[in-house]
C-alpha cells in the first residue's frame, strides 16, 4: 500500500449569502409556503468534511407527503397550470435556469458543504449542467407534439375517420434523488416533467437537501405557479416510501440504489403508477493496447473512477486493460491516485473531498476490509484517511477474482478493480458479466473496433476514448438491474406523457 497524501483541512469561507442561507430556517414547500412538518420534527444535515451538524431542516413524513400530494392534484386538476401555453411554460422553465446561473457560487458552495464535492467541480459542473437542463427543457415545451395517422378500418369499407395523437401530461408526479449530484439530479427530474405540465412532489435526500431547498426558492422567483413544485425533505423509509406508495400519484421518478429500486417497483405496485429507475451500476472501463495516446488514456481510466469520489452511479469501476499495457496503466493510475490531493470540498484546491456520510464511509470501507480478506491487492489507497470526517483514500485494486464482493459490488467509492484481458473476442463476456448496465467505455485508436464493441456492450451509454461526458440532450440510463426509462434529452419526454388516440369520423 503507498502512503496518499494526508488530509487538507483548511477551508475556505462561505460568501455571505451561503452563510444567510445556512442560518435561515429550513422548512419544506408547500403550496408556495415554506411551513414545518406536520409533526414539528427535523432532522440533522451534518458536514462531511467534519461530521459536524451544521443544518436542522423540516422532517416529513406520510403526513407531509400527504399534503404534498393534495397539493399537486389539486394545481394540475384546477389551476391554470395544465393549461398554460407551452410558450409561457417554457420561458418560466428557461428563467429557472438563468436564475441557477445568477446564484452560481452560492449554490456552488452550498453543494460543496452537503455533499463534500470540490467547490471548482460544483462551479464548472453541478451548477451549470443543472441551468443547461432547465435550459435545454425550456425548448421541448413548445415541441410535445403528436402525430395525424392514416388508418384503414378494415369492418368499415369506405368510411372516413381523421385520426391524431396527444400528448398530455401524466398527472401528478413523485420525484426522489440522491445525494451524489443533489442539484443537478433535482434538475434532470423536474425539467422534464415541468416541459410536459405536470405537478410534482419532489424528496431530496436526507443527507443533501440543502440546494433542493434554495431551488425552491428560485422556482418561485421565476414565476412557476404555487403548487405545482412541492419539495419534501424527510428520511427514504419515510417520506419516500409514503410517495412510492401513495394512491393518488400518477408516476415516481427515481435515481438511488438498484436495492431500494426494488422496493419502490413493490411499493407503486398498488395502482399500478408509471415508474422510471435510473439504478446502479458496475461500469467496465475497456483499454486496448492501441490506445491513440496513453497518458490520455490514464487521465481518463482515474476520472471515471475517482471524479465524484467515485460516487457516481456510473462510475468506471472495472477497469480492463489489455495485457501489454496493463502495468504501464496501473502505475499509472496509481500514480495519480497518489496525488489527488485530498481535503473538505470549500478548500479551493481540494481535488477530492470526503464521502457523503458516516453511512457511506463504512459502506467503502467494509468493501475494502472484504477484499483484503478474500486476498485483493491495494496498489494504491485502500483505507480511511484521518480520523475526523469521512475521508477514503483513492483505491486501486489489483489481483481480485471474478467472484469478489469488489468486481461483483457496486462500491459506490473511489474504488477501482484493474483486471488485464488477452483479446477483443475474450473481452465482451468480461465486461457484460454484470448484473447491472449503466455505463461503459473503450479505449482504442482502431475505429471498427470502437464501434464493433460499443454495439456489443449492454449499457445504456458507452464513451469512445472520453468518459463521463454528459449532456442535456443525451439520453442517459440502464439496461439490465441499472434501470427503466431514461433521464434528458428528447427520450425523457416520453416517460412524462401519455399519449392519446383521437379518431373522428369523418
Ligand atoms: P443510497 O443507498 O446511495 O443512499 P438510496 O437508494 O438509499 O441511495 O437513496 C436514494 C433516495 O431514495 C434518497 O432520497 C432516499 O431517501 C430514498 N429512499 C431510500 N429508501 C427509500 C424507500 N424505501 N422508498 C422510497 N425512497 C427511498
Amino acid at each position: 500500500m503507498v502512503a496518499t497524501a494526508p488530509v487538507e483541512f483548511e477551508s475556505a469561507e462561505l460568501s455571505q449569502k451561503a452563510k444567510d442561507f445556512l442560518a435561515s430556517p429550513k422548512k419544506m414547500l408547500l403550496n408556495g409556503q415554506w411551513v414545518e412538518s406536520a409533526s414539528g420534527k427535523t432532522f440533522p444535515v451534518y458536514n462531511p468534511a467534519t461530521g459536524e451538524e451544521m443544518a436542522q431542516v423540516a422532517e416529513g413524513d406520510k403526513e407531509d407527503i400527504d399534503r404534498a400530494v393534495k397539493i399537486a392534484r389539486n394545481t394540475f386538476e384546477n389551476s391554470g397550470w395544465r393549461w398554460m401555453t407551452p410558450s409561457e411554460r417554457g420561458r418560466i422553465i428557461w428563467r429557472i435556469g438563468d436564475l441557477i446561473l445568477e446564484n452560481l457560487e452560492e449554490l456552488a458552495e452550498l453543494e460543496s458543504l452537503d455533499n463534500g464535492k470540490p467547490i471548482s467541480v460544483a462551479r464548472v459542473a453541478d451548477v451549470p449542467l443543472a441551468a443547461d437542463l432547465f435550459h435545454y427543457m425550456a425548448g421541448w415545451a413548445t415541441k410535445i407534439e403528436g402525430t395525424t395517422i392514416p388508418i384503414s378500418v378494415i369492418y368499415a369499407p369506405g368510411a372516413r375517420f381523421h385520426a391524431y395523437t396527444k400528448r398530455e401530461p401524466i398527472g401528478v408526479v413523485g420525484q426522489i434523488i440522491p445525494w451524489n449530484f443533489p442539484l443537478l439530479m433535482a434538475a434532470w427530474k423536474l425539467g422534464p416533467a415541468l416541459a410536459t405540465g405536470n405537478c410534482v412532489v419532489l424528496k431530496p435526500a436526507e443527507q443533501t437537501p440543502l440546494t433542493a431547498l434554495r431551488l425552491g426558492e428560485l422556482l418561485a422567483e421565476a414565476g412557476l405557479p404555487d403548487g405545482v413544485v412541492s419539495i419534501v425533505p424527510g428520511y427514504g423509509e419515510t417520506a419516500g416510501a409514503a410517495l412510492t406508495a401513495h394512491s393518488d400519484v400518477d408516476k415516481v421518478a427515481f435515481t438511488g440504489s438498484t436495492e431500494v429500486g426494488k422496493l419502490i417497483v413493490q411499493a407503486a405496485a398498488g395502482n399500478l403508477k408509471k415508474l422510471t429507475l435510473e439504478l446502479g451500476g458496475k461500469s467496465p472501463n475497456v483499454m486496448f493496447k492501441d490506445v491513440a495516446d496513453l497518458e490520455t488514456a490514464i487521465d481518463g481510466a482515474a476520472n471515471a473512477i475517482f471524479f465524484n469520489h467515485g460516487q457516481c452511479c456510473c462510475a468506471g469501476s472495472r477497469l480492463f486493460v489489455e495485457e501489454d499495457i496493463y502495468e504501464e496503466v496501473v502505475a499509472g493510475v496509481t500514480a495519480r491516485a497518489d496525488k489527488i490531493k485530498m481535503g473538505p470540498g470549500l478548500n479551493p484546491d481540494t481535488e477530492m473531498g470526503p464521502l457523503v456520510s458516516q453511512e457511506q464511509l463504512d459502506r467503502v470501507t467494509g468493501f475494502l476490509d472484504s477484499g483484503y480478506s478474500e486476498g485483493a491487492c491495494m496498489a494504491s489507497g485502500g483505507k480511511r484517511l484521518g480520523e475526523r470526517g469521512y475521508f477514503v483514500a483513492p483505491t486501486v485494486i489489483t489481483q481480485s477474482k471474478p467472484d469478489m464482493k469488489v468486481v461483483r459490488e457496486e462500491i459506490f467509492g473511489p474504488v477501482v478493480v484493474a483486471e488485464p484481458f488477452k483479446s477483443a473476442d475474450e473481452i465482451l463476456p468480461l465486461a457484460n458479466d454484470s448484473e447491472y448496465g449503466l455505463a461503459a467505455a473503450i479505449w482504442t485508436k482502431d475505429i471498427a473496433k470502437a464501434h464493433r464493441t460499443a454495439e456489443l456492450l449492454k449499457a445504456g451509454t458507452v464513451w469512445i476514448n472520453c468518459y463521463n461526458v454528459f449532456d442535456s440532450a443525451l439520453p442517459f440510463g440502464g439496461y439490465k438491474q441499472s434501470g427503466w426509462g431514461r433521464e434528458m434529452g428528447k427520450e425523457v419526454l416520453d416517460n412524462y406523457t401519455e399519449t392519446k388516440a383521437v379518431c373522428v369520423a369523418l
